[in-house]
């Protein structure tokens, strides 16, 4: 099933990221955490993407698991550190293994001074190139906090608009911890005439330190009250565990609430958290 189809049907979509193992040895782990999330049924669940070696390969064995399972896979593709040619056999990849819905992402920029190709610039390169081989419904990435690397909150909408109008038929927001973030970001994306679905992505916080460090990277700030939670309980991972869920929880009613049909849940890889926010929007989602 086409991830469009999902997110513009009247009933409200509940899905769950996982990441792909960084090594043959987690392999068997991970997916058996990604089958207990699938267990749950969630809308579709999105298979993140690391470049190069094994890694890249592991998103297709996921997702194509998840597909045989019966849960809608969403592969994430990056391009930055790949040639045309890379790109093309992954695509070819995942059609041979019935994957019919891609996230086209840039990718963070290697910092480790090994020389990489430079086939690919932007993410819209990337969208254009998979909407003409065909045959997939193609998603990005929106930042409503804005790109951390963008000179200016205009400048990141402008460059969306740009991957819109290259094929773009969704957009899934980076984590943000404020709905009002979103809700403002929503309305200056429709000023800019990007009519796109948004799906709002939403990471229950179950590690003081990650977040901090996720924070510091990607720009998101975390609004005081929740800090304080996290402050309060970073060395009780169950009671953060709880305060977190109940955090996201609240996020996700509100934003069903408000009209956005489409909430995705960063769980990494995390069946526990996963069927906890599952349960607690069960009847709102129904
Ligand atoms: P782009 O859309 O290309 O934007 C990158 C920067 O370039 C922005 O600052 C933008 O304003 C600017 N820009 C865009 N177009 C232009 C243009 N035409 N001219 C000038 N400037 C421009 N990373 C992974 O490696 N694997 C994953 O699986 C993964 N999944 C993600 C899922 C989501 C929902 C999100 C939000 C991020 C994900 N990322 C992933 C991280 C992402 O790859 C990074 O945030 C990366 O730095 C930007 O990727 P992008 O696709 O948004 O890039």
């Amino acid at each position: 099933m086409k991830i469009i189809d999902i997110i513009t049907s009247d009933k409200p979509s509940l899905s769950f990221e996982v990441f792909p193992p960084k090594t043959s040895t987690s392999y068997e782990n991970v997916k058996a955490a990604t089958e207990e999330i699938a267990k749950l049924s969630p809308s579709y669940m999105s298979v993140t993407y690391g470049a190069g070696g094994g890694t890249s390969d592991y998103t297709v064995s996921i997702a194509e698991n998840l597909k045989k399972l019966g849960t809608t896979p969403l592969a994430h593709l990056s391009c930055v550190s790949s040639t045309h040619e890379d790109v093309k056999n992954m695509l070819l990849k995942m059609k041979e293994h019935g994957i019919e819905n891609v996230l086209a992402l840039r990718g963070d920029i290697p910092q480790d001074g090994k020389e990489y190709p430079t086939d690919y610039h932007y993410a819209y390169e990337l969208v254009k190139e998979i909407r003409s081989f065909g045959g997939f419904c193609v998603g990005g990435a929106c930042y409503p906090e804005t790109h951390p690397e963008s000179e200016s909150a205009a400048k990141d909408i402008e460059y969306l608009k740009i991957k819109a109008d290259s094929g773009c038929e969704f957009f899934t927001t980076q984590m943000f911890f404020d709905n009002d973030i979103l809700y403002n970001f929503l309305y200056r994306i429709l000023k800019a005439d990007i009519n796109v679905p948004i799906v709002a992505g939403i990471m229950p916080v179950t590690n003081a330190k990650q977040i901090k460090r996720i924070c510091a990277i990607s720009g998101n700030s975390l609004p005081q009250r929740f800090l304080r939670i996290v402050d309060k309980y970073a060395d009780k991972p169950e009671a953060l565990m709880q305060a977190g869920i109940a955090f996201a929880t609240e996020q996700a009613i509100d934003l069903y609430a408000n009209g956005i049909n489409a909430v995705h849940i960063y769980s990494m890889n995390n069946p526990l958290v996963a069927a906890a926010i599952k349960e607690n929007v069960s009847n709102i989602i129904a």
